[in-house]
């Protein structure tokens, strides 16, 4: 079977015979005389298009010299075929594995790290480069030198050498898993190496090259990057964000950094004047409660039983603080919704012990995770209706009656 893109990557429109009508993986597949379907290899996925207008679904390839197996919607029932290629996806394809190679060289030219594996897809494409330590500037360097080749738009060659011409090429890399002659990829003179895929003829073509991400685990830098039309869809996208935080913040867009600093620092400020007045607020409801309760007590002894929705389990504690401070007063407290919290305190001369009370409380909320002192505990962290936690402080507040 002839692989026509090793010739011609631009080969859009091919006709060829039916060699071998078959399935594979349930579907039907064919095998042809001559394709232009490049098969997922070497890193690069298959193309997609049509066979006779049937869509092709899938392009496989056991190896290099192996049959490629055009898996398709449904069979073709023919003996020759009209193939053509989805061709947006072909070219970008190029554009990225060219890419590759480029930024690839670039990395070992400009800074010293080489590549030791390339993913391309639909969602990212990335280098993994054999230094943790890649920095943001040797980011650039090779950046720099790579968009140059682009610049330069030099030719790409790609052909099968006579094993005397290989032996005198100082390529990159070759693929352990070549099985019949090597095919080698001449970027211009910048990069030389072993590659099956799909290359633009000029340089030029990959348009440009940028790098969008860095992240550095066990000892590598992978390294995403984009290029041609994928690289402008992304300055595009990312134009239209920052063009929306201008909006929303009102603001320059070297200035964005600047108000953002700025409205953390208020944020903060703000949040530690809302503590401020939500612990005043606390002692003002505290007494408040105190003197409800004081006004109803039937002894000596105050009980001041009360649940809220919307205080965190802090406030809580300041509450029953304020509470406890007054003599022969105990303060139930609770909040209700997601995570229900419960909180029993006392005045220091009372002799009650809150931490079984805490307990038979949460049992019957269905929680075990809670403790604390004779004079304070508290718990909870299940969810809770208003009503069950009225229930609960109903029934110590018996006990504690009772006792
Ligand atoms: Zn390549």
């Amino acid at each position: 079977m002839s692989r026509l893109y090793y010739d011609n990557a631009y080969l859009r429109e091919f006709s060829a015979m039916v060699l071998e009508q078959t399935t594979h993986e349930g579907l039907p597949a064919v095998v042809l005389s001559d394709s232009a379907f490049y098969p997922t290899s070497g890193g690069q996925p298959n193309d997609l298009g049509t066979l006779n207008g049937v869509a092709v679904l899938d392009v496989v390839t056991a190896g290099d010299t192996e049959p490629v197996l055009h898996i398709t919607g449904q069979p073709l029932g023919a003996d020759s075929v009209q193939g053509v290629i989805d061709w947006g996806r072909r070219f970008d394809h190029m554009q990225h594995h060219t890419g590759q190679h480029i930024l690839t060289r670039a990395f070992i030219n400009a800074v010293e790290a080489p590549t030791v594996s390339f993913h391309l897809s639909e969602n990212s494409v990335t280098i993994d480069l054999d230094r943790a330590d890649v920095t943001p500037v040797e980011v650039d360097a090779a950046e720099d030198l790579a968009n140059h080749i682009i610049a330069e738009n030099r030719p790409v060659r790609a052909w099968f050498p006579s094993p005397d011409e290989l032996a005198a090429l100082q390529l990159r890399k070759i693929s352990d898993k070549v099985t019949g002659a090597v095919r080698v990829i001449d970027i211009g003179g910048f990069d030389v190496t072993a590659c099956g895929g799909t290359h633009v003829a000029h340089t030029g073509e990959v348009g440009l090259i940028k790098v969008i991400r860095l992240d550095s685990t066990k000892g590598k830098t992978r390294v995403e990057f984009r290029c041609g039309q994928r690289a402008l869809e992304d300055y595009r996208a990312k134009n239209t964000l920052l063009h929306n935080l201008m909006a929303q913040l009102t603001t320059g867009v070297e200035q964005i950094p600047d108000v953002i600093e700025k409205m953390r620092e208020e944020n903060k400020a703000l949040n530690r004047i809302l503590r401020a007045t939500q612990e005043e607020l606390m002692g003002y409801q505290a007494e408040r409660l105190w003197q409800a309760a004081s006004n109803q007590a039937s002894g000596e002894m105050v009980i001041v039983s009360w649940i809220s929705e919307s205080l965190t389990p802090r406030d809580l504690q300041q509450l029953a603080n304020q509470l406890v401070a007054h003599p022969q007063t105990v303060a139930l407290l609770g909040i209700y919704g997601d995570a229900g919290h419960l909180l029993l305190a006392r005045s220091a001369e009372l002799e009650l012990d809150m931490v079984p009370l805490l307990k038979q409380g949460l049992s019957s909320l269905g929680s075990q995770k809670g403790g604390g002192r004779p004079n304070l505990a508290q718990g909870g962290g299940v969810p809770v209706t208003e009503s069950q936690l009225q229930a609960v402080l109903t029934s110590i507040e018996g006990a504690i009656r009772g006792a």
